[in-house]
Order: structure tokens, then C-alpha cells, then sequence
């Protein structure tokens, strides 16, 4: 593994382009070590780089399907040939566990294999013939997209996007967050080398760069996931122009365990502890807020501290053992810990939880060791707020139809999971309003690239993966042919 810098490309129109100005990004666990640079592009170079997509439209919209899945299904074989590389990078920078930027890149490429198989399948022109005459719906590429991307998953949720994009017809400006932009840079440069230039194209940078993808009038379609807040300034710049948008966006995903889950089950509880705390809990899906029974509140409790310290141990995010790393940035560390705070100084006890296995690194990097809250109200910011790291609190209830207001109240409606008798659950979970819910797992880890995932209410608009995640990059054009 080489620790020398790494320094990526920014792509308009197939050329592979640097800046003078760089964005400089950090390893997570070892904060004096600089794992690489990218281009700090302006708004000048994303204008060319959508105007690069804009021209490439034109041919690539009436481009061979299968052409495109021959491209698309050579840069998967790249990317699992380069996977340990990458997969080292992503680690390093973004600062998950080496296992979990592995599984980061699998499920990437489970779903761009998905996209490939399903592609012709969506967009297959449809026949009508009836009394009026005959009628073929067609399904179309939008134009140029703008893909705007988080931190918390940058190659997942980038080639998310890509792939359906790409498939189906469009062209591409993609723009990944500054606090993880290398291991995606080097996934897209992958991808981007496979397909004719200005079909995919890369520029870095933060809200500049995004302003300009958004307001830009070429620009047909915004793809964005991130949080709710910047959600609302992307709505607003793509008004004067009525862009198609997907928006995926935040969530508090609540956990509701039922009178009848049985704490004795030790493969439910090593799941519920994995979706609190994986990728040290930065992650949009994630259970952030679990109310149990009050009949089974204490029990729960002290099994689930069990199955807590016996999974989560927290280190160098490189070393074997480890299965919660650091968080991604000194922001998200001080936020976490601060509505931690809150908590304890309204009277909640905060239980540290996990084997820490190098407590001098703990020191040095962005560490925050996972912790279970517990006795906080209802409405403390650590139970409504979306707190996006390694803590979550633990609430009795007393009756059902008081945690599901609880769980409903949120403005977000992302995912959620019920745990219980596998009939009372689904009762309770067709009640809730999210975008997934989960029965006895949480939607971290029974996500399913067939199907489609997404928001309610503030947590996003449309849906990504499964066929309805390719269909979004169509628009729908009605032919008549009348007697
Ligand atoms: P963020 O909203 O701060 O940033 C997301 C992206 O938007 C970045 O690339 C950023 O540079 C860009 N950006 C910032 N200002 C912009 C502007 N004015 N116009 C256009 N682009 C702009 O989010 P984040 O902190 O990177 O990621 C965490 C958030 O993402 C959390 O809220 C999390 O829940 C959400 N998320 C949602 C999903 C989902 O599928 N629903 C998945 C992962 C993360």
C-alpha cells in the first residue's frame, strides 16, 4: 500500500484535467497523513464540462443499447480488477473499515450488473393497438444530468446514479463531496475512459460547483443525495429552469422493538447493534433511534449492551479486527459529541460501548467511541435530530400507537424497522411512513439493489435502484397513430 499522496483528475470531454488549486484530503484515523489532492474546479471549468455533456447528448442519446452495456460491463470488469486498490484508498480517506469500503464497492457493482441486465428490459418501446389506432410509448434519455454526491458513501452512491444514467442514454457531470473525493475520482475516471468523450464527466469542489450544476440551463436532471437543507437551496436553483430531480436525502430511521421480540435472540440483537453502528453510524439508513416495549425496556437493554461489546471494536480502520473506524471529519466528531452532551446534562446516562483497540490513535484522529443513550426525552435533539454517528439512544414506550406518532413525527421518512413476531411487525410497519421498512433487520443490511429505495416527506424525492431507479432517467413520449 503506497502513502504517498495520490493526486486525481478532474474530466471534461475525456481530457484529464488538474488545477492549480487542490482540495486537500486528510486520512480520518491519522490526520497528519494527507492521503491525496483533487482539482478544486471552478465554475468556469464545470460550465465546460456540462457543455461537453450537452454536445455529447446529442449522439449518445441514439446510441446502441447495447453498445452501452458492452461499455458499461467493461468498466465493471475494471473496477473488480482494481477493487483491493480502491478499496484501500476509500478506507483511507474516508476513514470505514477496510471491510466495509470492500462491501461499499461490491454492492456498487452488484448494481451496475443489475443496470446492465434490466436496462433493455425498461426502456423497451411499447405497442398499443386499440380503437383509435395504434400507440408506441417510448422511453427516453432526459439529457445532461448533474449527480451530486455525499461523503458518507461516495462510490456507492455515485455509481448509483452513473450507471441507470449512462445505460439509458444520458450524459453525465458528476460532482463527489470534498471529504471523500478520491477513491470515486478514481472509480469514474474507470468508468468515464470506457464511454465516448463528454459522456461522463468529473469535476470537484463544494456549493459553487454545485450551484452551477443546478442552475446551469443545459442541465435536463439533477441526481443528489445529501442532506435535506441542501436539498432546499438545489430546489431553488433548479426552479427557473423546472429541472427532473431524484433527491435522496436525510433521515432519523427509527427501530421499534415490540412486546413480543425476544431478547434472547442474539443473531436480532448483533444486527440491530451492526445497523446503529456501522460506518460508524454515518449513514443515511441507518437506525438512529430505537424505542423498545416498556415490558421488556431493562432486558433489552442489558442483552443489548452484550451483543454491543461483543461486535464493535474500534481502531485503525486497517486493522483486521476492527469493525468501527473513525469518523469521517473533525465537524461530524464535535456535532455528534455535542448532542451527546445535551443529553448528559439533561440528566441522560451515556454508556460507552465496544473494545477500543489503540487508545493512543483514539487521541490523534477523528475517533468517537460508539455510545448508547439512554433515558433522553422524546424531543431531545439526540432523538430528532439526524445526528449521523456512532450513538444512538434507547427509549421505552408503553403502547403502540404512541411510538408510532413518535416514529411519524419526524419530518423524515427514510427507512425504518420493526422487531417482533413477524405478523404483529408488518401490522405495525404499514403504519409507519418511510421510504423502506425492514422487519426484524434494519434496511443497512437487508438492502436489496432490486428494488427500490427512497424518501417520504423531507427525506427525498423519488426512488433509485430497481427498474424504477433506471425508468427515472426516461422521460415517457407518447406517439399516435390514429384510424
Ligand atoms: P451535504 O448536503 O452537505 O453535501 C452533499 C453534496 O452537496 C456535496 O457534494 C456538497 O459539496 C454538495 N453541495 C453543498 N452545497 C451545495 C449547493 N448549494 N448546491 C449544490 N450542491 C451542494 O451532505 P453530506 O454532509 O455530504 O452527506 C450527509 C447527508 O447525506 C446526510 O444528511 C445523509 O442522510 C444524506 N444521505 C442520504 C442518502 C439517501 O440515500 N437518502 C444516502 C447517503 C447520505
Amino acid at each position: 500500500m503506497t502513502t504517498e499522496p495520490l493526486i486525481v483528475n478532474a474530466i471534461i470531454n475525456g481530457e484529464k484535467i488538474q488545477t492549480e488549486k487542490k482540495i486537500e484530503r486528510e486520512n480520518p484515523a491519522h490526520p497528519e497523513e494527507i492521503v491525496g489532492y483533487a482539482p478544486n474546479n471552478t465554475r468556469e471549468e464545470t460550465k465546460r464540462a456540462i457543455d461537453a455533456a450537452y454536445n455529447a447528448f446529442k449522439s449518445w442519446a441514439w446510441s446502441d443499447v447495447d453498445d452501452r452495456i458492452t461499455r458499461m460491463k467493461n468498466a465493471i470488469q475494471k473496477i473488480k480488477e482494481a477493487t483491493p486498490e480502491i478499496a484501500e484508498l476509500l478506507s483511507r480517506e474516508h476513514g470505514k473499515a477496510l471491510y466495509d469500503a470492500q462491501g461499499e464497492i461490491a454492492i456498487s457493482l452488484m448494481w451496475m450488473e443489475f443496470a446492465c441486465d434490466h436496462v433493455k428490459k425498461v426502456i423497451e418501446p411499447e405497442l398499443k393497438e386499440h380503437e383509435n389506432g395504434k400507440t408506441i410509448i417510448t422511453h427516453d434519455p432526459i439529457g445532461v444530468v448533474s449527480a451530486i454526491t455525499p461523503w458518507n458513501y461516495p462510490i456507492s452512491l455515485s455509481t448509483i446514479k452513473i450507471a441507470p444514467a449512462l445505460l439509458t442514454g444520458n450524459t453525465m457531470v458528476l460532482k463527489p463531496s470534498p471529504l471523500a473525493p478520491l477513491a470515486v475520482s478514481r472509480v469514474t475516471e474507470i468508468i468515464s475512459d470506457e464511454f465516448p468523450p463528454g459522456v461522463l464527466n468529473l469535476v470537484n469542489g463544494d456549493a459553487e460547483v454545485g450551484v452551477e450544476l443546478t442552475s446551469n440551463e443545459k442541465v435536463a436532471k439533477i441526481a443528489f443525495t445529501g442532506g435535506t437543507k441542501t436539498a432546499k437551496h438545489i430546489m431553488k436553483a433548479a426552479s427557473e429552469t423546472i429541472k427532473k430531480m431524484t433527491l435522496e436525502l436525510g433521515g432519523n430511521d427509527a427501530a421499534i422493538v415490540l412486546d413480543d421480540f425476544d431478547v434472547n435472540d442474539e443473531r436480532a440483537l448483533r444486527r440491530m447493534v451492526i445497523s446503529n453502528f456501522l460506518t460508524a453510524g454515518q449513514i443515511c439508513m441507518i437506525a438512529k433511534r430505537v424505542y423498545v416495549h416498556r415490558s421488556i425496556y431493562e432486558a433489552f437493554v442489558e442483552k443489548y449492551i452484550e451483543a454491543a461489546n461483543k461486535w464493535i471494536r474500534i481502531g485503525d480502520p486497517f486493522n483486521p479486527e476492527v469493525t468501527v473506524g473513525p469518523v469521517n471529519n473533525k465537524n461530524q466528531v464535535q456535532y455528534v459529541k455535542s448532542l451527546i452532551e445535551d443529553a448528559e446534562s439533561k440528566g441522560a446516562k451515556v454508556i460507552k460501548l465496544g473494545k477500543v483497540l489503540d487508545a493512543k490513535l483514539m487521541d490523534n484522529g477523528y475517533f468517537l467511541q460508539p455510545t448508547l443513550v439512554l433515558g433522553a426525552d422524546p424531543h431531545d435533539p439526540i432523538v430528532v435530530e439526524e445526528q449521523f454517528g456512532p450513538t444512538v439512544p434507547i427509549l421505552p414506550f408503553d403502547d403502540e400507537e404512541q411510538v408510532i406518532e413518535l416514529q411519524n413525527e419526524s419530518i423524515y421518512g427514510l427507512t425504518s424497522s420493526v422487531w417482533g413476531e413477524e405478523e404483529h411487525a408488518v401490522k405495525v410497519a404499514r403504519r409507519i411512513e418511510a421510504g423502506t421498512t425492514m422487519i426484524n433487520t434494519a434496511a443497512v443490511q437487508g438492502l436489496d439493489v432490486r428494488f427500490p429505495f427512497g424518501g417520504v416527506k423531507q427525506s427525498g424525492v423519488g426512488r433509485e435502484y430497481g427498474e424504477d431507479g433506471i425508468k427515472s432517467y426516461t422521460e415517457t413520449h407518447v406517439i399516435n397513430l390514429p384510424n
